[in-house]
């Protein structure tokens, strides 16, 4: 099988500018998977959603290994809610990375959950193409994806790259 080889734009916390750099996005072991289910679950039992009732959940692992969790939180203002991909995102800037290797999201009921339109592009500045989002319901994991089969021809953070 040939090796899955990508050119992507890293961005250093720095403020270095960005990078161009080779690196593929494996897919995560089941050790990792089994801890970003974890703790995606656990983020999805805080969910704040009186109104939808749809609980979610997500955890992204960054690029030091570290895992990071969020949640929906819902507003009495609908637009002004926050999605868990969302919250799992801040939660990995805030802890010092900005590069995402792989992405769990679990939703409510038996139904496999994927990225509202808008998560995609956020999940887009901080993952490269084939970085993998994975999908989970009340009681397995679900199908796999990429960011760019879910967000195909998309812009992001290297069409403003400074020549
Ligand atoms: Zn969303």
């Amino acid at each position: 099988m040939p090796r899955l080889e990508r050119i992507e734009y890293l961005f250093e916390p720095a403020g270095g500018g960005a990078i161009m750099r080779s690196m593929p996005n494996p897919i995560p072991t089941e050790a990792q998977q089994a801890e970003l289910l974890t703790a995606a679950r656990a983020a999805q039992h805080r969910a704040y959603a009186p109104y939808s009732k749809y609980q979610v959940g997500a955890a992204v692992l960054d690029d030091q290994g570290r895992i990071h969790a969020g949640c929906n939180v819902e507003n009495a203002a609908y637009p002004e809610g926050v999605c868990a991909e969302a919250s799992a995102l801040s939660a990995m800037v805030l802890a010092g990375s900005t590069r995402a290797r792989a992405v769990l999201v679990v939703g409510t009921g038996g139904a496999w959950v994927t990225p509202c339109g808008g998560c995609r592009q956020k999940l887009r500045e901080f993952c490269a193409q084939d970085t993998p989002i994975l999908t989970a319901n009340d009681t397995t994991m679900g199908p796999r994806y990429t960011l760019a089969q879910l967000l195909p021809q998309s812009f992001g953070p290297d069409h403003l790259q400074q020549p």
